[in-house]
């Protein structure tokens, strides 16, 4: 098991699949993007799949997450889904994923075995689309999502991240948009983050100012049949259901109490937390010949010092050194 001394497992692995991006979020990324990790630092197919294997044979992980930067820009996705979900016992594989080329690739995604995917899309604007994620790309994210769905990627799930200024006016249309086509939707409140650390808290759009406007077009009860155990998002019935939304209230109302996950990096380190300043280097003992006891050993080292919460709220709050898009969102 991957245990802390808080009494939480982590069950839920997210891999990040690299570090590079095709679009710029002005969230996540500056517009010159980033120094990317040099190709030799960044884990093989082989090695991610062996990290998986020991993860899921040996410590308890029933949940990956492919995410990056774009998981779709590396080219041997597919086959690492597939000999993901080959190994015994199989876990959940999902994937999140700003959607451009997933129109090309979602049929064999599905057919390599993943189960579930997450598409970003935070405005219905192509111009604004420009502006926030700073490529002319909208059209391509909304052909991914139909071409996820003809694949049978049911429920088709959507991030979005509104910011102040910008897209902070589509909360309705990006929910009316949802219903529309069966996705289901969920905010996520702007986390320190970013590469540029460009974030302030004042300019922060919360989860209370998403409940607001959401509720002046739909009604919104709490979805009592789905409680939310670990799951980060707050869902809420849509009109009396079945249709839901989600707001995930990582800043204003955090759920670092019931966390069950652990990330893996592109350069295979693992991290406790999205905002753990510590990293463990499962790379190094990879390729120094390490056994499979000894690299889940490391492993739940690293998860047993896992703090209690994030601590964004705290004055002495520092953000990480790695960006969302280096850690795996
Ligand atoms: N490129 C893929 C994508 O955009 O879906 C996967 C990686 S991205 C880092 C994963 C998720 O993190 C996206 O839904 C994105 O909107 C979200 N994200 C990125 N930076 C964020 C930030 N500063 N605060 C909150 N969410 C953020
Ligand atoms: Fe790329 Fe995703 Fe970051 Fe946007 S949020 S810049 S799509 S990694």
């Amino acid at each position: 098991m991957l245990a802390d001394s808080f009494g939480r497992v982590a069950t839920d692995l997210r891999v990040s699949l690299t570090d590079r991006c095709n679009l710029r979020c002005a969230y996540c990324m500056p517009p010159e993007g980033l120094d990317w990790l040099p190709a030799p630092e960044v884990l093989t197919s082989g090695e991610i799949v062996r990290l998986i294997r020991v993860g899921v044979s040996m410590l308890g992980i029933r949940e990956v997450r492919f995410t990056g930067g774009e998981p779709l820009l590396r080219r041997d996705l597919v086959p690492i889904v597939a000999r993901t979900a080959a190994l015994q016992p199989r876990p959940e594989i999902s994937l999140t994923t700003n959607g451009i080329g997933l129109a090309r690739r979602a049929g064999e995604l599905r057919a390599a075995g993943l189960d579930r995917i997450n598409v970003s899309l935070d405005t219905l604007r192509p111009e604004m689309f420009r502006k926030l994620a700073r490529r002319d790309r909208l059209p391509d994210v909304l052909d991914g999502l139909a071409a996820a769905v003809a694949a049978g990627l049911a429920p088709v799930k959507v991030n979005a991240v509104l910011m102040r200024g910008l897209n902070d006016d589509e909360a309705v249309p990006l929910l009316q948009y949802c219903l529309s086509l069966g996705y289901e939707l969920r905010f996520i409140e702007q986390m320190p983050l970013d590469a540029q650390h460009g974030w302030k808290r004042a300019e922060m759009v919360t989860a209370e100012e998403i409940f607001a406007a959401l509720s002046s077009s739909f009604a919104l009860a709490a979805d009592d049949a789905r409680s939310r155990g670990s799951a980060p998002a707050e869902t809420f019935l849509v009109d009396g259901g079945p249709a839901r939304v989600g707001v995930i209230a990582s800043v204003t109302r955090p759920f670092c109490g019931s966390c069950d996950r652990v990330r893996l990096t592109a350069d295979g380190q693992v991290r406790n937390c999205l905002f753990a300043r510590q990293e463990s280097d499962l790379r190094a003992l990879l390729r120094s010949g390490a056994t499979d006891a000894q690299i889940a050993a490391r492993w739940q080292a690293a998860v047993a010092v896992k703090l209690p919460g994030h601590g964004i709220n705290d004055p002495s709050f520092l953000q990480p050194d790695r960006p969302m898009s280096a850690i795996g969102g």
